[in-house]
């Protein structure tokens, strides 16, 4: 199979078919960010070749030249019907958004137009009942409209894309097999007016290049102009070895003045984490642009709060408190108590009386719980998210 890069040129993508043993991943808690127990990688490697992908690091022991190389799981619908069919499951499911994408290949690359596993499995998730998340750079979604109306219709689906910025030049040295931002501006908004909820991954913002208040401002006005519902934004990590050498190589050809600079950000960090004063600069741009835009800086509630458990539902209650607090400089104790409360066996409705004795709950956040737990909101978090 071959496929046309932006510089116009045909390459020749080398796939491997494999049978994998088990295609659903369950997280250890709900994830906040995506509202999500459950996820899956239908491909490893990813042919987008962005230049900054951790896919590329060594930890994800992702075979093969990355970038050329994709293995492809053959078997995984059938693999997928098994985990999903609830009449084989020992414990019921957790009811939150099924993702689909991310992690370390793009489920809509170009080998997706062949093997269609990325829409196989919406059909799986439609058929089970469950709603869906969806996070891709790529346009080839739009294929799916179709039954991603069905899903949201039944269920409810989001589709979110990834942009490192809304600048087409950048995009093309950092993210060369992917469309142009403002096709996958385009894209969303074409979902949006099918009444899907659409979001923008502002990440990972590529530091000294579209970590700037004039690009950050950028991408948050077009998200604003397309109707999105929520950005959420981050810093890029940079790990030691294949990913940080790629994109060193990458770096020095285009912005050679910009090495020395990187090396006073990333310094030694087993996660290729840069220097929390660099991210929290950061973040503090994109909070005050946000705020500037009344843009939500997580997947609002109203998306999400008919579909959790209680107990999940202040796990990410308070991690999003926690997160809007860290925007604003402040360090809370609500990260934690979400933390305690994700290990709880029992439901928070059963311990009202006995809040306290758990790790990292307070009177505050005590409060905080009783009222998710009576109307399924906090007034304090409306009042933050208000700015
Ligand atoms: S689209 Fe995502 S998974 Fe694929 S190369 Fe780019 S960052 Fe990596």
């Amino acid at each position: 199979m071959s496929i046309s890069t932006k510089k116009g040129y045909i390459r020749e993508l080398n796939t491997r078919e494999i049978e994998a043993k088990s295609i659903l991943r369950k997280y250890k808690k709900i994830d906040s960010w995506f509202i999500s127990h459950y996820g899956m990688n239908l491909y490893r490697g990813c042919t987008h070749n962005c230049v900054y992908c951790d896919g590329r690091s060594e930890g994800y022991y992702v075979d093969g030249e990355f970038g050329e190389d994709v293995v492809v799981k053959v078997n995984a619908i059938e693999v997928l019907r098994r985990e999903l069919d609830p009449k084989r499951k020992r414990t019921p499911f957790k009811r939150s958004f099924i993702m689909v994408g991310g992690g370390v290949g793009d489920s809509y690359q170009p080998v997706e137009e062949k093997y269609q596993l990325s829409r196989k499995a919406l059909k799986l998730i439609y058929e089970y009942n469950f709603p869906v998340h969806m996070l891709t750079k790529s346009t080839l979604i739009k294929r799916d409209t179709d039954i991603l109306k069905q899903i949201n219709e039944r269920n409810r689906a989001v589709v979110s894309c990834s942009f490192s910025s809304v600048n087409e030049k950048i995009s093309a040295v950092f993210e060369p097999g992917v469309p142009p931002p403002d096709e996958r501006l385009k894209m969303l908004g074409s979902f949006k007016s099918e009444g899907i909820a659409c979001g923008m991954f502002l990440l990972p913002v590529i530091p000294f290049i579209t970590d700037t208040q004039e690009l950050i401002e950028g991408a948050v006005r077009k998200a604003t102009e397309v109707g999105l519902d929520f950005v959420i934004f981050g810093g890029m990590t940079l790990k030691d070895g294949r990913q940080k050498d790629y994109f060193f190589n990458v770096l020095k050809k285009n912005y050679p003045e910009l090495p020395v600079k990187y090396q006073n950000i990333y310094r030694a960090s087993k996660w290729g984490e840069a220097t929390v004063k660099y991210y929290s600069l950061i973040n503090q741009a994109f909070n005050s642009i946000a705020k500037k835009y009344k843009m939500p800086r997580r997947i609002p509630l109203e998306l999400y709060r008919d579909m959790l458990g209680e107990n999940d539902l202040a796990v990410v209650i308070l991690e999003h408190i926690d997160y809007i607090l860290m925007l604003e400089g402040k360090t809370s104790p609500f990260g934690y108590a979400a933390y305690s409360i994700s290990r709880l066996k029992e439901p928070l409705g059963t311990m009202k009386g006995s809040l306290t004795e758990l790790k990292g709950v307070g009177r505050t956040t005590e409060k905080i719980i009783l009222e998710i737990l009576e109307t399924g909101s906090s007034s304090y978090y409306e009042e933050l998210l208000k700015g």
